[in-house]
């Protein structure tokens, strides 16, 4: 299918057989909705989304993307998993959702095409499940533009975070799917802030996300050892 990209196929496979799942807000992807709008409030405190210009890599079935748009941005979210790009479409017609659109292409090759373009890159639960994850941090830098800013979000590669997000959320909580997320592809804070500034990207604010089982509740915290993002900036 992308024979020559940065893509793992089994990994787009899982997506796209839940792809008609994306919009259920009780179903496998629930977690991505209940953090929305916490990584969305804190995008929008960092940069005002109001008329910037938004590339989502990685936007599945556009649920940060549609949020974004609500906030008044022009969003193009991207994803090598055309099924959950039509599913992304049809909820944005369904919810007359101004401004978003969507496109099946490599953050590599959208960063080819269209270098320095974007006012804000967001990149969130994505670098993950990519073989070479390095090369999209890459390509986020190269689609901002100066001064612009990069938001990532992924998951430790931490004793806790093999407890907590793996072990807990997918065979304990069944907040996860089992095989989501595989020990040995997560990234470190530290690996990725210096792999962000190999590529012109500046750490700005790194934060944690919590999620309380008592409460069934995430919160934004200052502990990354599990869930975290990072906000990076071009310089001007
Ligand atoms: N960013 C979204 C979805 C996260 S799920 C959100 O946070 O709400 C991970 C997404 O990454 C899936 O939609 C999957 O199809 C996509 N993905 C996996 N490998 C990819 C690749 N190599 N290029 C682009 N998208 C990829």
């Amino acid at each position: 299918m992308h024979p020559a990209a940065n893509v793992d196929p089994a990994e787009l496979a899982k997506f796209s057989q839940l792809a008609h799942r994306w919009w259920d807000l009780d179903g496998e992807f629930r977690p991505l909705h209940q953090i929305n709008p916490l990584r969305l409030e804190w995008i929008d405190g960092l940069v005002r989304l109001q008329d910037r210009q938004v590339v989502d890599i990685g936007c599945g079935g556009g649920i940060l993307a549609e949020a974004m748009a609500r906030k008044g941005a022009q969003v193009l979210g991207v994803d090598l998993a055309g099924k959950s790009l039509r599913v992304a479409q049809l909820h944005a017609l369904e919810a007359q959702t101004p401004r978003v659109a969507y496109r099946e292409i490599g953050a590599e090759d959208l960063a080819a095409e269209r270098p320095g373009q974007f006012d804000v890159v967001t990149c969130m639960e994505m670098l993950e499940h990519v073989p070479d994850p390095q090369s999209v941090v890459r390509a986020c830098a190269a689609l901002v533009k100066p001064g612009g800013w990069v938001f990532f979000s992924t998951i430790n590669r931490s004793p806790k975070s093999f407890l907590f997000a793996i072990l807990g959320a997918e065979y304990v909580l069944n907040l996860l799917p089992r095989g989501t997320h595989e020990y040995k592809k997560l990234i470190r804070p530290a690996e990725l802030a210096t792999c962000a500034r190999a590529s012109g990207l500046e750490l700005r604010q790194a934060r944690g996300m919590g999620y309380n089982p008592l409460n069934r509740r995430y919160a934004l915290t200052q502990d990354t050892s599990v869930n975290y993002l990072l906000a990076t900036q071009k310089a001007p």
